[in-house]
């Protein structure tokens, strides 16, 4: 498999800060705004693919269905029918009765009386209750023996389908628990819940469902794929055998038609559900103990951060197909997680891990697509730069040939004085000369910036070189009417290299003439700080602003004003200077700003046996 080279450090920090703003965003964003929709839909996913584990039910529902309204007198006989049901269960001794029917208002008589009755006859009531417009829609009082227990059944329902209980529901100083939770408690025998702002605790079993944050306890309940056991009351009726069902069970009594039912939900499986086979199944949610809760931040986030560390590593150490292979592991492995902690109970947001995983390996993968670009452009933007500096030194090289060349024709195809032949010999030496020194200066050059130059080692007069660069830049500043001055050059003394700091002070002063409008001023100016000596050349030029600041030092690199100035160059110049500098020891300072001048300070250590002072 094909690693990759090493990164440089900034471009590792990028990356990583790239891979940490996906990571936020992903669970920030990504997590508040769609997880709703999409969650939902994976939970109920893994409901389908996977059923959580089912159990033999301990209740049972006995049902007001479509069959029961039409034999018995349709919706306008719900009490008929309720009573008939509780009279005719009443020897089977259920474990407890929980009635979803609200029976907030007084019917006809004698209906209402035979209801009362059946109800005071049945120990072990539970009987729903609903908040409507801030207050409890109790049932009335004749409906209400003193040992019933009222609950709540309000279901939740943001999408039609039904996943969470709340198990309790409160106005101020009055609070009702859920009609399933007061089943278990009476199934059980139990005093009632003890809570906690985690937790709900009723008969020994620890139900994880919340408080805080202005939350009503909401429970997941853990569907059973095989449902509720069902007995219709008109078939109670006809067959009374069937009551013997009930004994020692948890019966809850409800509609189940839907032309009647007030609401349609559907279970995560997908099929119609009645409000009272809701309750049952929270019951038996409770009754087994097995909950599903939700993971918390402090589970997700460790989790979020190792799909991160996944996806950057699979974009930073491999590449090529190995590195798509990686991104494709990531995915499934984000989409198998929520999956994995499902079977454990837990439930994981799919869309945290899922946006988590996605989004840091797009990131990842367009910080290396842009980065990689970048580097492509540089490296073509450093060989053309290249090519323009090797067309500018055989440029200069051809002016020295071309005299050489024609001294040389001269001579030959000529009867010359003798004074002027010697002249041009005297010509043809300094030409050649000159172009043996451009070729050594130009692969010193070269060997310097690969690290293999010997420097010599010898102490001299700052002054001298300073001086002596003044000379040879003058005719170039006269040229101009630029004044060259040396302030204050000071006696200090340098241990080095002559000829390569005589190079770097030259090509500082060149530039200094180079990159200002005739009729200014270059100072030179050198002073001693402590153990360092400082060598500055300042202009009033053309100047740089911080970006080309940032870059002169690099190879090839001119800025758009000295291109535009006409002045030619190479923009390896100041690269070399540094370079020596460097090797002395010192290092660079310069401060400058668009069209305010320049000062480039060379800093070095003043030379151990040769300080003059
Ligand atoms: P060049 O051959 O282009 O002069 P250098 O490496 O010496 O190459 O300098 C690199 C670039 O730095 C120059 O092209 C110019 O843009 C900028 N520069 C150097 N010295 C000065 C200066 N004194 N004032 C303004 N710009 C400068």
């Amino acid at each position: 498999m094909k690693l990759k080279r090493r990164w440089p450090a900034r471009r590792v920090w990028a990356y990583i800060g790239v891979l940490a703003a996906s990571l936020v965003v992903a669970l920030g964003i990504g997590w508040r705004l769609f997880s709703d929709r999409i969650d939902n839909d994976a939970y109920d996913f893994f409901f389908k693919r996977n059923p959580p584990q089912s159990w033999t039910p301990e209740s049972l529902v006995l049902a007001i269905d479509e069959n029961t309204l039409r034999r018995m007198g349709g919706q306008r006989n719900y009490r008929t029918q309720l009573a008939e049901a509780l009279e005719r269960i009443s020897a089977a001794r259920p474990k407890v009765v929980a009635i979803d029917m609200i029976l907030a208002d007084a019917s006809t008589e004698p209906e209402d009386a035979r209801l009362e009755r059946a109800l005071r006859a049945t120990p072990s009531l539970v009987i729903a209750t609903e908040l409507i417009d801030d207050k409890w829609e109790d049932p009335i009082p004749r409906f209400r023996p003193p040992d019933a227990v009222l609950a709540q059944v309000l279901p939740y329902k943001p999408d039609g389908v039904s996943r969470l209980i709340p198990l309790e529901q409160r106005i101020p100083r009055d609070r009702r628990w859920a009609l399933a939770l007061e089943a278990y408690r009476v199934y059980r025998g139990a005093p009632p819940p003890l809570e906690s702002p985690d937790d709900v605790e009723v008969a020994g079993i620890r139900i994880p469902a919340p408080n805080k944050h202005g939350q009503d306890r909401p429970m997941l309940v853990r569907f059973l794929a095989n449902g509720i056991p069902r007995i219709a009351i008109a078939d109670l009726v006809s067959r009374p055998s069937l009551a013997a069902e009930v004994t020692g069970k948890a019966v809850f009594i409800g509609v189940t038609a839907l032309s009647a039912a007030r609401d349609r939900l559907v279970d995560p499986y997908g099929r119609d559900i009645p409000g009272v086979e809701i309750h049952a199944q929270a019951f038996e949610t409770i009754r087994h103990g097995q909950f599903l809760v939700r993971a918390d931040f402090a589970l997700v986030m460790p989790i979020c951060v190792l799909l991160v560390i996944a996806a950057g590593l699979s974009f930073g150490l491999l590449s090529g197909w190995p590195a798509y292979i990686a991104a494709a592991l990531v995915l499934v492995a984000a989409h198998s997680i929520p999956l994995i902690f499902f079977h454990r109970g837990v439930v994981f947001s799919y869309t945290a891990a899922m946006s988590t995983a996605g989004l840091s390996l797009a990131g990842a993968a367009a910080f290396l697509y842009f980065s990689t670009r970048r580097e492509l452009r540089k490296s073509e933007s450093d060989k053309v730069r290249y090519q323009q500096a090797i067309h500018f030194v055989t440029h200069e090289m051809r002016t020295p040939l071309t005299a050489i060349q024609g001294s040389s024709e001269l001579m030959g195809r000529y009867n010359l004085t003798d004074e002027k032949r010697k002249q041009m010999a005297l010509m043809i030496n300094s030409e050649s000369k000159r172009l043996a020194r451009m070729i050594q200066t130009f692969l010193d050059v070269e060997r310097l910036s690969e690290g293999e130059m010997d420097m010599k080692r010898t102490p001299f007069a700052a002054r001298d070189v300073l001086e002596s660069c003044v000379e040879r830049v003058r005719p170039l500043a006269d040229r101009k009417q630029i004044r060259v001055f040396l302030d204050q050059p000071g006696d200090s003394s340098i241990l080095g290299d002559r000829e390569l700091l005589e190079y770097a002070f030259y090509n500082l002063l060149t530039n200094a003439v180079k990159y200002s409008p005739p009729a200014t001023e270059v100072h030179i100016e050198s002073s001693r700080d402590g153990d360092q000596l400082r060598l500055a050349v300042r202009d009033q030029g053309i100047g740089m602003d911080a970006r080309e600041l940032k870059n002169i030092f690099k190879k090839f690199y001119r800025t758009k004003k000295a291109e535009a100035s006409g002045e030619v160059g190479t923009g390896i110049g100041l690269s070399i200077v540094e370079q020596i500098v460097v090797n002395h020891g010192g290092r660079m300072e310069v401060a400058s700003a668009p069209g305010k001048g320049s000062v480039f300070t060379v800093i070095l250590p003043v030379g151990v046996t040769a300080s003059a002072h």
